[in-house]
């Protein structure tokens, strides 16, 4: 517990301070900062890839009928009306084509080749594809070469078969068997969801795995999909970036935090986080967060979640077609028993997308959200995101500590422009007060009074940098 002299003192609250049954006796200048917002026990993003149309027609509609916002990840060059649609951006395919019959391919090359895989004018499946960027980024470029070098032999012999290749270089080959179906979706659909409150963010241009790309490539791939997003997107300030395949070169990062506050995978931080934000409370939210994995059953030694795996002993990093509703219920029990944050990561509903979870499960899980919502605050990925950076840079300074009047000055020092989620405080009840009312410039805050292990506390949220809060006696 928190004990210090009146008048001007900063005080910097967190997380440990904010346990979610307050079991010191609090003073009468004891503040804390909920580590959710509302003071809720957990955060729950739901988050949806690929912008598949069941999003739209099931997702959409399930969500706004229950008042909860999520996020969705477009892959902005398949959504109709596109101005970047995927594009090879490097070295002639033709001559690399013909460079890789000549010579085997080698760490010195392995990129260039890699990166045109998809435009070499035949389609490569997935489950070949996959290993290469798995190569790339456990460093083993050795592994990486031969895989590659499979890859144009490969390309080669369907060419036998099939006649040349057509459109070398120009035309995108997106493997459909693992993100099935066509889609319908325009940006008259997006545009409409994000106006409903949910986030938009990006999962590139052309699902890409990103370990695999050149800096060129992944230039095109994080920056295109981003311009394509402000546009079609007005008043959005801030995207998050979804990784597809959860693949991730550090080398992207300068590209990454260019365009993007935050990464979707992991609770991975694009590049530096604010530098506001001290690398200990960082470390914290990594560990309170179960972000994107959807975890549960092990963490490990340093506090970290594992995925779970699923029946056929695959890390299961999203719900499926056979994924369980008792399953599913359980992680939010582990999520809410834990104080964490967890993301499940959708793709289609039902119909479409990568192993769609049935229509049932998926409203069935909503139900039981909605249940347990008192314990949980369910808000989209950045949403959260940004409650917690600011959390975790905040200060709480105490101007005037008088009978019946408290000033409070709340900052965090993060940018306003994308940093405004108001903060939750909880503000030990004092002896003698009235019910208060609270106000920050000219608004007034909602405040309700709230039991925390034995004490009660006043609970309002309050945004930082926006003015001083003042705390009166009687409403
Ligand atoms: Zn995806």
């Amino acid at each position: 517990m928190i004990t210090y002299q009146h008048w001007i003192i900063v005080i910097i609250l967190t997380a440990g301070m904010v346990s979610r049954i307050w079991a010191g006796t609090p003073g009468d200048d004891t503040i804390l900062i909920a580590k959710w917002q509302g003071d809720k026990r957990a955060a729950v993003s739901l988050t949806f890839d690929d912008a598949q149309d069941s999003q739209r027609d099931i997702v959409v509609p399930e969500m706004n009928r229950r008042g909860m916002l999520g996020t969705f990840y477009l892959i902005t060059g398949f959504v109709d009306g596109s101005r970047f649609l995927p594009k090879y951006i490097g070295d002639d395919v033709f001559a690399l084509r013909a460079s890789a019959r000549r010579s085997a391919t080698t760490p010195a090359n392995v990129r260039v080749r890699a990166t045109a895989i998809r435009f070499l004018g035949k389609m490569v499946p997935d489950p070949m594809q996959g290993p290469i960027a798995r190569a790339f980024e456990s460093g083993d470029l050795q592994r990486a070469s031969r895989l590659v070098d499979a890859v144009y032999t490969y390309v080669d012999s369907l060419e036998q078969v099939d006649g040349p290749a057509g459109g070398v270089g120009t035309t995108f080959y997106y493997s459909p068997a693992a993100h099935s179906g066509k889609r319908n979706n325009t940006w008259v659909d997006w545009r409409r969801i994000n106006n409903d409150g949910h986030e938009i963010g990006s999962h590139g241009v052309s699902h890409q795995w990103m370990s695999m790309m050149s800096m060129e490539m992944a230039e095109y791939e994080l920056g295109r999909s981003h311009d394509e997003l402000l546009r079609e997107i007005p008043g959005q300030r801030i995207f998050t970036y979804r990784y597809p395949y959860a693949s991730d070169k550090l080398e992207c990062d300068s590209i990454a935090k260019q365009y993007y506050a935050a990464g979707a995978n992991p609770v991975r931080f694009i590049g530096d986080p604010p530098a506001e934000v001290p690398q200990q409370n960082l470390q914290e939210q990594v560990k309170s967060s179960a972000a994107y994995c959807i975890p549960f059953g092990e963490k490990d030694a340093d506090g970290y979640w594992k995925p779970e795996r699923d029946r056929s002993g695959r890390s299961s990093t999203y719900p499926t077609r056979s994924s369980r509703l008792t399953t599913m219920q359980r992680w939010v029990d582990d999520t809410i028993s834990d104080g964490a944050w967890l993301v499940p990561v959708f793709h289609g509903i039902e119909t479409d997308g990568l192993n769609p979870v049935p229509r049932k499960t998926f409203v069935g899980w909503l139900d039981y959200l909605q249940q347990r919502r008192s314990e949980i605050w369910i808000a989209p990925y950045g949403t959260v995101q940004r409650y917690s950076r600011e959390r975790l840079a905040a200060t709480v300074e105490i101007q005037e500590n008088g009978a019946e009047r408290m000033q409070l000055v709340l900052k965090d020092g993060l940018d306003n422009a994308i940093y405004h989620e108001p903060l939750t405080l909880l503000v030990a009840i004092r002896a003698g007060w009235e019910f208060p009312r609270v106000t920050q410039g000219r608004r007034v805050l909602p405040v309700e009074s709230v039991l925390k292990g034995e004490d009660y506390f006043w609970k309002f949220n309050a945004y930082p940098d926006q003015g001083v809060i003042v705390i009166k006696s009687g409403l």
